[in-house]
């Protein structure tokens, strides 16, 4: 599902030249769960950020489901953005005026499906990620871990072929994460391809699979035999 041969980024800062990835090449399949770990400033922002087709590569290529989304211009990357990832963050980037409902109701707008059908699907999903009876409430009305739930609800209602996950549980004390990583699996379970990006041991053995980053190039990748759930 994703294909990633040697590809590097650099960023210009002034005069000089920062290498943040170097030569990284990856392959996910279809239903894997993978967790992308690294010290601070090894890469795993810029790696997610060309995963997500926020950001193109400087060199390499990226293959999407067959295709190569490495040189698209920015309109065509945001047209794959929204029909084939989802994105879930530390800062969850809700609409504070909104409910619940209308936050996931959102990026359906965009798909040009009718009012009443958009209400049922995002309605579906927030019970599915055990929000039935916070619908109609403001994410101010929601504690931290409802509203990543509201999140990874709106992350999830265009069915995309592949779930992003920047430290999802960031910004979470340990027994909400704990139920975060719970929902995860279940997503994983149901057939989802998650790849998620954080710092911390406990986080990462969750994932089926941990990858490494160090100075911008892969250091390990390696089978977690023993994932939590
Ligand atoms: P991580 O997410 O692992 O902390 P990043 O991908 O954010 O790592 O950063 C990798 C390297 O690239 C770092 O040295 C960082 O300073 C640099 N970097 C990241 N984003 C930019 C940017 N927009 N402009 C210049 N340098 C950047
Ligand atoms: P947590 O301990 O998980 O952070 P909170 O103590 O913030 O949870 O919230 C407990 C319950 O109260 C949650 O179910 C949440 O929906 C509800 N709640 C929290 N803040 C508000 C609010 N401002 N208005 C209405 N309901 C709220």
């Amino acid at each position: 599902m994703i294909h990633i041969e040697n590809i590097t980024k650099n960023y210009r800062v002034g005069t000089q030249v920062v290498r943040a990835l170097r030569s990284v090449s990856l392959d996910i399949h279809k239903g894997e769960y993978v967790a992308i770990m690294g010290a601070s400033g090894s890469g795993k922002s810029t790696l997610m950020n060309i995963l997500g087709c926020l950001d193109t590569p400087s060199n390499g290529k990226y293959v999407l489901n067959g295709k190569d989304v490495s040189r698209l211009s920015d309109d065509r990357l945001a047209e794959i953005r929204n029909s084939e990832i989802g994105f879930v963050f530390q800062v969850f980037n809700l609409l504070p005026r909104n409910s619940a409902l209308e936050n996931v109701m959102l990026p359906l707008v965009y798909s040009g499906i009718r009012k009443h059908e958009r209400k049922n699907k995002a309605e579906q999903i927030l019970t599915d990620v055990g929000l039935e009876d916070r619908m109609e409430h403001r994410p101010n009305e929601l504690s931290g871990g409802q509203r990543q739930r509201v999140a990874i609800a709106r992350a999830l209602v265009n069915k995309p072929s592949l779930l992003l996950a920047d430290e999802p549980t960031g910004n979470l004390d340990s027994k909400i994460s704990e139920e975060i990583m719970k929902l995860f699996a279940e997503i994983h379970r149901k057939g989802n391809t998650l790849v998620m990006v954080t710092h911390e041991e406990d986080i990462a053995r969750h994932a089926h699979r941990i990858v490494k980053l160090k100075d911008g190039e892969i250091e390990s990748d390696t089978i977690n035999k023993n994932p939590v759930y």
